[in-house]
């Protein structure tokens, strides 16, 4: 499915469909599971979006070409052109500021609903938002807290530097994660992290090699 807001073309993959199928098992044991499960989708869905349009759209405020949005399983990815670590910085950051806004509004919706289906869905809303806003923000690549932390450190030192800096801070947190992941018995997020900490660790071990040679 594709279709295209603000001038910007967003996709959507197949892996967002599967997040739907289960979002509607996983809401299986409530009154109404379909409708629940797609109340759940419906949020994900405008939630992810707001979030990579904060990103698309302030790119493309400074003038730079953004070659789409894909929505897929874990999220979105807003695709554009590389430019200055400053408006990098500013980029990485607007993602999670459109969620933390976006929260903010479904929480001021949860308080006025009168109690039932809206209430409860904007009380997700809010919920969500600010956990995935919270969550993007770790200063973890490549998440945005990671992009954000490597273009802050590019205005001070070198852009191989500043990927080894963040990629040392993204295996440390998420070695950190992953240990005690593994220790609340949740294995399947402990195996995640511990992937995310070795990427890490390679984006600081690749530009420490290269900076060596
Ligand atoms: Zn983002």
């Amino acid at each position: 499915m594709a279709f295209r807001f603000q001038g910007i073309d967003v996709t959507v993959g197949t892996g967002f469909l599967l997040l739907v199928a289960l979002l509607v098992v996983q809401a299986s044991s409530a009154d109404q599971p379909l409708l629940w499960g797609l109340t759940y989708a419906a949020i994900a869905f405008v939630s992810i979006l707001v979030h990579e349009f904060g990103h698309a759209l302030l790119a493309k405020f400074w003038g730079l070409r953004v070659y789409g949005i894909e929505v897929g399983f874990l999220g979105g990815v807003t695709r554009h052109d590389v430019t200055t670590p400053r408006r990098q910085l500013g980029i990485s950051l607007a993602g999670p500021a459109a969620g933390l806004s976006l929260s903010l509004a479904f929480l001021l919706l949860a308080i006025v609903m009168p109690e039932g289906w809206a209430q409860v869905a904007s009380a997700v809303g809010w919920q969500l938002n600010l956990f995935w806003s919270l969550f993007n923000l770790l200063p973890i690549l490549p998440m945005d807290g990671g992009r954000a932390l490597a273009s802050a450190l590019q205005l001070t030192v070198g852009p191989a530097m500043a990927v080894a800096v963040a990629g040392a801070v993204g295996a440390v947190l998420g070695a950190l994660g992953a240990v005690g992941m593994y220790l609340i018995g949740a294995y399947i997020g402990a195996a995640f992290l511990m992937f995310v900490a070795y990427q890490n660790a390679r984006a600081f071990s690749s530009v420490w090699n290269e900076s060596r040679t």
